[in-house]
């Protein structure tokens, strides 16, 4: 009997899903809807498009020709707006029903939108699509003056932006550094020295407050949290992700921020399953439910979903260390793990540009930042998967060549 797979989202995750089900189940039936105008594309390259460093092939992944090799039915311009977990059926904004045996969610999040006065005025941007990212592109080379709101990893790129296009810019953060929630300062001062030299301006202890419009309803200035007005032009903001679940309301899937899964990427509802950045997932080396939003382990979701989906069965559990780099400066820049989480933490500073922390939890290491010298970064995503209890040996962590077998033996080899 031939399977009917449905798949939400034509990112990374619902991609990756349905090439893994294509391989395993040459006979499935296999449908991507995505809301987006195109196929696949790799959003962490947008970026680069947007510096305008790149032109707009190398961000394409997949054209549409790719889905036809595949008997894959791709629906773009596709907006869902409703399932039925009952009937096994997805209705679309057109109007339309579309059965599915299995079920899959890889619809991602939508960035955030503050709720403050002029918040839709012309010129103020949100980033996430390979279309915000050739607005942003066009709007940036013209742009004189730019304001960057939101100290993490998706607002420096549009800071990153604003240097590459030689916009006089603006970094509002609340708090006293960039990525308070992983970093000291000593490791973030890097980082500000570095925004520095490509003309971006970090103002500390700020925030937004409201935007001013000229009479043409196109943002002039950016009121912050302390009545300063800063004229811009040009504004990126990125503070956090609203998941797209909308759709799941009346469903009894459960959500809680995201769609919970268990480490299999199942939901608790027969036949629906979840992955990439929507997920609030069972992580089976943190022993809790966590997420996390990053393009390999988007991925690697989408495979694990998959190889489920087809099996019928829990064949593939996602037990992954997820990275996130950054290469906007002259030293390199690597999350990995969960850095913002643990109980105890150590840190060194090794040079002017080379710093590292370690985060962990109940003994031991779950996530850190290395900035400068990324060697370590293999060692310590192994130990991280071997679950080795190493809180007690921080100065060995801290060597700048660290030595596995100088640390204390693992229970899990
Ligand atoms: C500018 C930028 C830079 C990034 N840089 C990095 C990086 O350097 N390293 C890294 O690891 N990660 C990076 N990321 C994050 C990474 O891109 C994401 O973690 C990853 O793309 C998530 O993939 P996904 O498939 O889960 O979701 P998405 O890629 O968001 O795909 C979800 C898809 O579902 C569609 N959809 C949503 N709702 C509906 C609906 N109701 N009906 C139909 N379709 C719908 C969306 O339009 C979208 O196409 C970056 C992200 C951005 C935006």
């Amino acid at each position: 009997m031939t399977t009917s797979h449905v798949i939400l989202g034509d990112g990374i995750a619902g991609s990756s899903a349905a090439e893994t089900i294509r391989e395993a189940d040459p006979d499935a039936e296999i449908t991507v809807i995505t809301e987006e105008g195109e196929a696949l594309y790799n959003r962490i390259l947008i970026k680069e498009f947007a510096k305008g460093k790149l032109p707009e092939a190398p961000v394409s992944i997949h054209e549409p020709e790719w889905y036809d090799e595949r008997d894959i039915d791709l629906r773009l311009n596709t907006h869902v707006t409703g399932v039925d977990t009952d009937e096994k059926v997805v209705r679309t904004h057109g109007g339309e029903d579309v059965g599915y045996d299995k079920l899959l969610v890889a619809t991602g999040g939508t960035p955030t939108q503050l709720p403050v006065e002029n918040a839709d005025a012309e010129g103020i941007h949100h980033f996430w699509t390979f279309q915000d990212a050739r607005a942003i592109r066009e709007h940036a080379a013209e742009a004189d003056r730019g304001v960057v709101i939101g100290a993490g990893l998706l607002g420096i790129d549009l800071a990153a932006i604003c240097g590459a296009q030689d916009v006089d810019a603006k970094y509002l953060m609340r708090g006293n550094r960039w990525w308070r929630y992983a970093l000291s300062l000593d490791g973030a001062e890097i980082i500000h020295r570095a925004l520095e030299d490509i003309g971006v301006e970090p103002v500390f202890e700020s925030g937004l407050d409201h935007f001013e419009v000229d009479e043409s309803g196109h943002v002039d200035s950016v009121i912050d949290s302390n009545g300063d007005a800063h004229e811009a032009e040009f504004v990126g903001i990125a503070v956090g992700l609203n998941y797209n679940t909308e759709f799941l309301e009346d469903t009894p899937v459960e959500l809680d921020d995201g769609i919970v899964v268990d480490q299999y990427m199942q939901t608790g509802v027969e036949d629906v399953y979840a992955a990439g950045d929507i997920t609030k997932y069972h992580d089976v080396i943190l022993e809790d439910q966590t997420q996390n939003g990053a393009w390999g382990s988007a991925k690697e979701q989408g495979i694990v979903a998959g190889k489920n989906m087809v099996a019928d069965d829990t064949v593939k559990e996602f037990r992954y260390v997820p990275s996130y780099s950054i290469t906007h400066f002259d030293f390199p820049f690597l999350s990995f793990g969960h850095p913002t989480i643990g109980d105890d933490e150590a840190e060194r500073k090794y040079s002017d540009d080379e710093w590292r922390r370690l985060t962990f939890n109940n003994g031991k290491l779950v996530g850190g930042v290395l900035i400068g010298d990324l060697s370590q970064q293999s060692t310590f995503k192994k130990i991280i998967r071997q679950e080795r209890p190493v809180a007690d040996q921080k100065e060995l962590l801290l060597e700048e060549d660290v030595e596995l077998d100088a640390l204390a033996p693992s229970p899990i080899e």
